[in-house]
C-alpha cells in the first residue's frame, strides 16, 4: 500500500479514510489531537492508541514536516528558517517577534506565476504549488521552534500567521483552503480566522470564496491607484482592473469596521509616490473598511526600483492618515538578514551556505529549538 503524509490530510477526509478501512471514527478524532494539538511526530507516541492499531496506521500513512535546514536570527529578533520538502525545493519561512504577538509569513508556492515589477519571487518562474501538508508543515516547524506543543491557550509565540511569502494564494487555493482549515480547528493548532492574513495580489473571482470559506483577514496588494500604472507594476491587473478589484473588497464577506481590508501599497520612489496618489489612494477606498499598510520597498540586485525618501512616505502617510485611515509604515523588520516577505528565499540562494547557522533536526527533536 502507497503511503502517504498525514500531515495536511483534512478532517472530513481523515474520516472518510478511517471509514474505509474499519477503523472506529472516534480513533480518528484521538489521532487529530496527538498530531495537531500535541503535536507529535511519530505514531508509538499516541499513548491511548493501541499497539496493533498504530502499527496499522504506520503502514498507510507518514507523519512529516518541511526539514528545517537552516536558521538565521536577526538583531531585532526577527527568524527566518530555510524549509526543505521532499523533493528539495525549499521556501523560508519568517517569524517576526512583536510585544504581544508573534507572527509567521508563510508561503503557498514555490515561486508564482505572476509577475510584479518590484517582486523578486516574480522574477522566478513557478516551481510548483504547495501541498496542504508543506503549508501546515509551515506552521508545525515554528511550533516546534519555540517548543509550542501542546497547543498553548495564550501567550503563543506562534499566535499570527500572514501568507505573504512566496506565490499567490489565491492560485493554489485548494491546498491553501485544505491547510487553514486544519490550522483553525479549534481541537488542534487552534489558530483564530481573526490572527490569519491572506495576501494576494488580486484574483477576484477567488475572493469571495475564501471570505465565505474561510473568512480569514484579507490583504491586498494594490500599489498603484491608477490602471496605466498598476498594470505595469502588477500585470494581473490587466485581467481583473482596479475597479473590479475594489467591487470584490466592497463585497469581501465579513469586512467591516472591526475586520477591515488591509491594502498594501509599495512605496516607489518617483512611479506611486505622490501626494496626488495619496489622495486618489484615500479617494478610491472610500466606502470600503479598509487600512493601508505603506510598504517602503525592500530592493534587491537587478531591481530597476528605489525605495522611496522617508520625506515622500511621511507626506503620503499623512494624507492618509488624515482622512482617517490608519496607515502605519511598516517597519522593515530582519533587514540584516533579508528577511522582507515578499521575498523570500530567492536573495538567500546567493549567500554562501556556510554564512547560513545550519540547524540540526535532532536538536529541534529534543526540544532545543533556536527559540
Ligand atoms: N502573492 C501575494 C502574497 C505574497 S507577496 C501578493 O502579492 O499579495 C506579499 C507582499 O509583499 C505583497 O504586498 C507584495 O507586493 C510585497 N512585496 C513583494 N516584493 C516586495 C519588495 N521588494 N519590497 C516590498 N514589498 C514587496
Ligand atoms: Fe507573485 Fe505576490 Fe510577488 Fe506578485 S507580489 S509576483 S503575486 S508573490
Amino acid at each position: 500500500m502507497q503511503q502517504t503524509n498525514i500531515i495536511g490530510i483534512g478532517r472530513d477526509d481523515l474520516n472518510g479514510l478511517f471509514k474505509e478501512a474499519g477503523i472506529p471514527a472516534f480513533r480518528a478524532k484521538q489521532i487529530w489531537h496527538w498530531l495537531y494539538f500535541q503535536g507529535v511526530r511519530s505514531f508509538d507516541q499516541m499513548a491511548n492508541v493501541p499497539k496493533d492499531l498504530r502499527a496499522r496506521l504506520s503502514e498507510m500513512f507518514f507523519i512529516h514536516r518541511p526539514t528545517l535546514s537552516q536558521a538565521q536570527v536577526s538583531t531585532d529578533g526577527t527568524q527566518k528558517w530555510l524549509l526543505k520538502f521532499y523533493d528539495g525545493q525549499e521556501v523560508e519561512c519568517v517569524h517576526i517577534p512583536e510585544v504581544d504577538r508573534g507572527t509567521i509569513c508563510i508561503s503557498s508556492q514555490v515561486g508564482c506565476t505572476l509577475t510584479c515589477k518590484f517582486c523578486h519571487t516574480g522574477t522566478q518562474k513557478l516551481v510548483r504549488n504547495l501541498t496542504s501538508g508543506e503549508i501546515v508543515g509551515q506552521m508545525m516547524v515554528a511550533r516546534d521552534v519555540f517548543n509550542e506543543w501542546p497547543t498553548p491557550f495564550s501567550h503563543r509565540h506562534v499566535s499570527n500567521i500572514v501568507m505573504m511569502g512566496m506565490g499567490e494564494p489565491l492560485y493554489n487555493y485548494e491546498n491553501v483552503a485544505n491547510a487553514l482549515k486544519i490550522i483553525m480547528d479549534p481541537e488542534g493548532i487552534s489558530l483564530s480566522k481573526r490572527k490569519i492574513t491572506l495576501s494576494t495580489s488580486g484574483v477576484v473571482p477567488m475572493m469571495q470564496q475564501c471570505g465565505e470559506e474561510l473568512g480569514v483577514n484579507l490583504a491586498v496588494s494594490l500599489h498603484a491607484v491608477r490602471d496605466e500604472l498598476r498594470n505595469i507594476l502588477v500585470p494581473l491587473n490587466k485581467k481583473y482592473p482596479i475597479k473590479e478589484l475594489l467591487e470584490a473588497c466592497r463585497n469581501y464577506p465579513g469586512a467591516n469596521n472591526a475586520n477591515r481590508i488591509t491594502f498594501e501599497y509599495v512605496m516607489l520612489k518617483g512611479v506611486n509616490d505622490t501626494p496626488a496618489d495619496a489622495r486618489e489612494l484615500v479617494r478610491l477606498l472610500k466606502h470600503i473598511p479598509s487600512k493601508i499598510n505603506l510598504i517602503p520597498f525592500n530592493p534587491w540586485p537587478g531591481s530597476s526600483f528605489e525605495c522611496s525618501s522617508p520625506k515622500a512616505i511621511a507626506e503620503f502617510s499623512e494624507i492618509v492618515f488624515k482622512a482617517g485611515y490608519s496607515a502605519p509604515v511598516r517597519t522593515p523588520r530582519g533587514r540584516d538578514i533579508l528577511a522582507a516577505c515578499g521575498q523570500l528565499k530567492s536573495e538567500s540562494e546567493r549567500k554562501s551556505k556556510s554564512k547560513l547557522q545550519n540547524i540540526h533536526s535532532e536538536d529541534l527533536n529534543s526540544g532545543q529549538g533556536i527559540g
